[in-house]
């Protein structure tokens, strides 16, 4: 049913081809529905009035009443200034207009009431608005709200007379051509429990709201709305999944489990790493394909996880794949596995990039034979001469390195059943957020440090304490023990990021002529890199200067000191990643924050955070509300777009919970929204852009 508000926006009163254009490209509004659904980002309450006498450059934005007694047109042809002196009957005031000053003179009328909007401010002594909304108080529109809705708009737009009032009035020109032929997109059975303001009065309160209360409602509507489609979206998608992918059954725990747990194990595992193991062993056995998310902060063991779940698939006949988003974790991978299983006679090996041709031809061979059990390595694995004899579980570590369709990839590395897929990820996601980037996912939580961490001692200084900190570092180095030093990329050029590094381990080499001291970055060869890694972890150097190519995975317990330059430069969820590089060890560790002293508010509440938590979840808390979803790492591969029009994933956690809850109700009873009450669910989801989770191999 092609509708009213599909008509293109040119149709509009009050807009036409010109202003179309304008609009196409400044706002990307293209149809009546595109402007109904752009939102005000803030309202202003016109409830009230100012008497002339009161008003001062102090105020925010205020509205008078009152009428114009004179009219002055100053300055000559190319600049141009419109004075008005307007009064009421407490005093008067200058209201000026230096853009539109032949309309605005001949529009307004001498001595007739208006409503004057604006901020006022201070020239020559006397209290002024410049540029004021002005009104004539009778109007229709004015009286439709008081609550005054503001509008994005852009610098080419307000030049072309189409700032916010401008869109505020084509709003009303919509609304009025409309005549509530607004179609109704939630039906009766989602609207009545959560008592939901029809659509059509929320549209035109959430433009022109009434009071407060109503605008509430209004936003409410909206916002759950959006939020309800997404998530009806992602459960109907693993509804799909559950309904189309088979999954192995490892019906039994084994040899390789019992023997490990028993003789191999060097520690108790911790209350959340024995939930987890459950959570994933009852996915495992239920024939159907696991498609598990595991978070557990930085250190807290899902390596270990890993392998049991891994040692779990050998049991039951089955081949693993752990694939790690860079060569040195992979490595590290490969090196901290095989010591671990000493003893039970696993055929592992390790393909990343580098492996060579001769041994790389013998590993396909033995992963088609079956004989090789698990297969460490990076994104070399998903190439497509890798094939599997029976590859049961998919491991994939620091999900954010790696998108949804890479993920999909490996799915299809069996023919017929799916292989179980364990998703790891030390990048803590706010609950909102995981709801909406890994919604298809089940997600288990290590929520647990193993005993004895001791929290990193995390401190921030200005370069005034610059000395002191190299003071505290040769202590450190003294006592036996290594530290990290990372530099940001700072500019947009390889080169003097490089050069900005290079500068620092100088200035280390200088500072510090009794280490030894390694360098890392992103364009050194693999090798160069690996190696030296290798110098550092045994121990042969004791400062690693680095950019935050080490940010990852990488595990030296004995290096007990990160110190972050410019760390004002640093997104919140990077800092805690580097933290977590240290603290691994026995020590006491520290993380130290240099800084700039001119840094912004938001850089500084960052570092505060740092400072007070060593809470991965609360930082997440934090980031999301400082930078909102759709910077946060992994949102631009999550195929989502984030293009959400009104709602905010930070700030609308509680809303996305009651639009999960009646996703996952709905969907329940109907998983394919077949009922008749439902068919309008059905409509509007079919209508809904494809996400990327939409992949081929399940239709
Ligand atoms: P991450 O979750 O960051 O990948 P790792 O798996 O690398 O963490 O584990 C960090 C360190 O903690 C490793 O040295 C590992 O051996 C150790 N570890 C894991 N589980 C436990 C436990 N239950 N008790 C003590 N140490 C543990
Ligand atoms: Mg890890």
């Amino acid at each position: 049913m092609p509708e009213y508000l599909d008509q293109e926006i040119t149709y509009l009163p009050g807009v036409g081809p010109k202003r179309a254009e304008l609009l196409n490209k400044e706002l990307r509004i293209f149809s009546f529905r595109d402007l109904l659904y752009y939102f005000p980002y803030k309202y202003i309450d016109r409830t009230k009035f100012h008497r002339i006498a009161e008003v001062n450059a102090n105020q925010a934005y205020i509205q008078v009443k009152g009428k114009v007694r004179t009219f002055e047109v100053l300055g000559d042809r190319r600049k141009q200034r419109l004075n008005a002196v307007f009064y009421d009957e407490t005093g008067s005031m200058e209201l000026v207009w230096f853009k539109g000053v032949k309309y605005i003179r001949e529009s307004l009328k001498l001595e007739q009431t208006y409503v004057a909007f604006g901020k006022p401010s201070v020239f020559n002594g006397r209290v002024n608005i410049i540029h004021p909304e002005m009104e004539d108080e009778h109007s229709e529109q004015f009286k439709t709200g008081v609550l005054q809705a503001f509008y994005n708009t852009t610098e080419t737009l307000k030049k072309r007379f189409l700032n916010t009032r401008a869109i505020n009035k084509l709003q009303f020109n919509l609304l009025q051509s409309l005549g509530g032929k607004i179609y109704e997109t939630l039906p009766p059975q989602v609207k009545e429990p959560l008592k939901l303001m029809a659509l059509n009065e929320a549209l035109k309160q959430v433009h022109f709201p009434e009071n407060t209360r109503s605008l509430h409602n209004a936003t409410f509507r909206l916002k759950f709305e959006e939020l309800f489609y997404i998530q009806l979206k992602i459960v109907s998608l693993k509804h799909k999944r559950y309904d189309v992918f088979k999954g192995f059954v490892f019906s039994q725990v084994g040899f390789n489990f019992n023997k490990f747990y028993e003789d191999n194990l060097p520690f108790e595992l911790t209350g959340a790493q024995k939930k987890v193991i459950r959570e994933i062993r009852k996915d495992l056995g239920s024939g159907k394909q696991m498609n598990r998310l595991l978070q557990g902060d930085v250190g807290s063991g899902k390596t270990l996880v890993a392998l049991m779940v891994a040692l779990i698939a050998f049991d039951n006949g089955y081949q693993a794949s752990l694939m790690a988003p860079t060569e040195i974790l992979a490595i590290q991978h490969f090196n901290t596995i095989r010591k671990m299983v000493q003893g039970l006679g696993i055929n592992m090996a390790l393909l990343t990039g580098s492996t060579k041709t001769k041994e790389r031809k013998l590993i396909h061979e033995q992963l088609e034979s079956g004989e090789l059990q698990l297969l460490v390595g990076t994104h070399a694995l998903i190439e497509d001469t890798v094939n599997f004899k029976k590859l049961g579980l998919v491991i994939i570590d620091e999900q954010h390195r790696f998108g949804v369709a890479q993920r999909a990839k490996l799915w299809k590395k069996n023919t017929g059943v799916p292989p179980h897929v364990l998703v790891m990820t030390a990048t803590p996601i706010p609950r909102t957020l995981a709801m909406t980037l890994y919604g298809d996912l089940d997600v288990s939580v290590i929520d647990e440090l193993p005993p004895g961490r001791k929290p990193i001692d995390t401190r921030h200084f200005f370069e005034n304490r610059r000395k002191q900190v190299y003071g505290f570092i040769r202590k450190q180095v003294d006592a036996g023990r290594q530290v990290y030093m990372v530099y940001p990329l700072i500019s947009e050029s390889e080169k003097l990021d490089l050069k900005n590094l290079e500068d620092g381990y100088e200035l280390m080499k200088e500072v510090f002529p009794r280490y030894k001291i390694s360098m890392v970055h992103g364009r050194m060869k693999p090798a160069e890199k690996d190696a030296e890694m290798q110098l550092f972890k045994e121990g042969k150097t004791q400062i690693m200067v680095a950019t935050t190519v080490i940010e990852v995975g990488v595990d030296v317990p004995n290096a007990s000191v990160m110190v972050i330059e410019s760390a004002e430069r640093f997104g919140l969820s990077q800092l805690h990643q580097l933290r977590g590089r240290v603290g691994r060890g026995a020590e006491q560790s520290f993380c130290l924050l240099m800084s700039s002293y001119k840094i912004s508010n938001e850089s500084r509440k960052r570092l505060e955070t740092m400072v007070r938590t060593n809470d991965g979840f609360e930082i997440a808390e934090v980031d999301l509300q400082l930078r909102g979803p759709g910077d946060l790492e992994g949102t631009q591969q999550s195929g989502l777009g984030f293009d959400l029009k009104i709602a905010n994933l930070g700030k609308d956690g509680e809303i996305l919970r009651i639009a999960r809850d009646m996703a996952n109700d709905i969907l329940d009873e109907d998983p394919r929204l077949e009922q008749e009450k439902n068919k309008l669910l059905l409509y509007h989801l079919s209508k809904m852009k494809n996400t990327e989770f939409n992949w081929s191999i399940i239709s």
